[in-house]
């Protein structure tokens, strides 16, 4: 198959090579290092599939020109798909198929090395040290041990955070629409999202993000927290308001923040930027505090995690060649 791939880094071809090298048929893949949107949109004219990231734009205007160019598959190699009409792609006849659970446990490692960092304060001793400034004052942590750590969104990542905090012997609250067994075998308290918000001194996010989730923790949310609570987010940016975040930590409501998704990383995450001038004042913002940790979108980044996705999606390539239908396809259907 042809296929356009967007977003491309050294890293993806890397993979995607490895893994196509691995197949009888192979596909022939076109990479580009630009994102797609409405102003790339041409680039995929004579293929029959493209292969996007997180943040590329495929809404109903990007989906008509993909339609119009003969694009029969969206291969998404990433788990999440918000970034995807799905409305339009299903009226302009287009299939859509991601990457689920590629390494769920890559995610989650990164989750509790953001919440191991922030707590014992790792990001500020590394730069003391290198100054030679070897005092303790501000660098004071707390047990993890017998904490409470709520989870919100109990699926494949959200298990596998339960399974290494149990670990730790933290207890459990959960929320999710969906009850998970595992994690009610391993003692997790099944709670309504308000509860969690009351009862967890750790909280971290793990749903997907859909228009109910949208902003999901906003300063209502935070007003129900424990004061000084630590927040973690690598699920989606929009899944918290960064404006009530950023508000909540001025008033020590928040007492620390690890974000690897930000509302508005499209136009920031990926790419190296240190020669530019920082134009986004509310990322700007959380730069300022010591007790906020940043990632750029890596929790998933892992060697054995990068080796699935760029298999699992030239999967679905092949899949889709040879029948018509992607191995793991997402359908508005399907969401209902
Ligand atoms: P999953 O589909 O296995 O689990 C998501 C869970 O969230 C489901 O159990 C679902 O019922 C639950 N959920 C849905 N709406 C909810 C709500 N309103 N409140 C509470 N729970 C709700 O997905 P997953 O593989 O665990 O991934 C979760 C999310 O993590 C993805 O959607 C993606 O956005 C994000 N992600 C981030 C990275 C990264 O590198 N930072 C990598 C992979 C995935």
């Amino acid at each position: 198959m042809d296929v356009s791939v967007f977003s491309t880094k050294p890293y993806d071809r890397r993979f995607l090579d490895a893994a196509n090298a691995r197949l009888s048929q192979p596909h022939r893949l076109a990479y580009l290092e630009v994102g797609l949107n409405a102003e790339t949109v041409l680039l995929a004219q004579g293929s029959q599939a493209v292969c996007v990231f997180v943040n590329d734009v495929l809404d109903a205007g990007v989906l008509e020109r993909l339609a119009a160019a003969g694009i029969q598959l969206v291969a998404l190699r990433s788990a999440g798909f918000n970034n995807v009409d799905l409305a339009a792609a299903k009226r302009h006849g287009i299939t859509v198929a991601r990457v689920p659970g590629y390494s769920p446990e890559a995610v989650a490692e990164h989750t509790v090395a953001m919440m191991l960092a922030l707590n014992r304060n790792i990001h500020r001793a590394y730069a003391r040290v290198r100054e030679g400034n070897f005092a303790l004052d501000g660098l004071l942590g707390f047990d993890i041990r017998r904490r409470t750590v709520g989870i919100v969104g109990t699926g494949k990542i959200g298990v596998a955070v339960a399974r290494i905090m149990k670990g730790f012997g933290c207890g459990i609250v959960a929320c999710d629409p969906c009850i998970n067994d595992e994690c009610v075998a391993m003692g997790a308290q099944y709670v309504p999202l308000d509860e969690l918000l009351a009862t967890a001194q750790i909280i971290t996010l793990h749903c997907p993000l859909t228009p109910q989730t949208h902003h999901l923790i906003d300063a209502a949310a935070i007003a129900r927290m424990q004061r000084g609570v630590m927040l973690i987010n690598t699920s989606r940016g929009a899944v918290v308001e960064t404006r009530a975040i950023i508000a909540g930590l001025k008033s020590g409501a928040i007492g620390h923040l690890g974000l690897d998704v930000y509302e508005e990383e499209g136009d920031l995450f990926f790419n190296n930027l240190s020669d530019e001038v920082l134009q986004d004042d509310v990322f700007a913002r959380l730069l300022t505090f010591p007790n906020v940790l940043i990632t750029g979108h890596q929790a998933f980044f892992t060697l054995e995690a990068m080796t699935a996705i760029a298999e699992v999606t030239l999967k679905n390539l092949s899949s889709f060649e040879q029948s018509g239908r992607a191995n793991y396809e997402v359908s508005i259907e399907k969401l209902a």
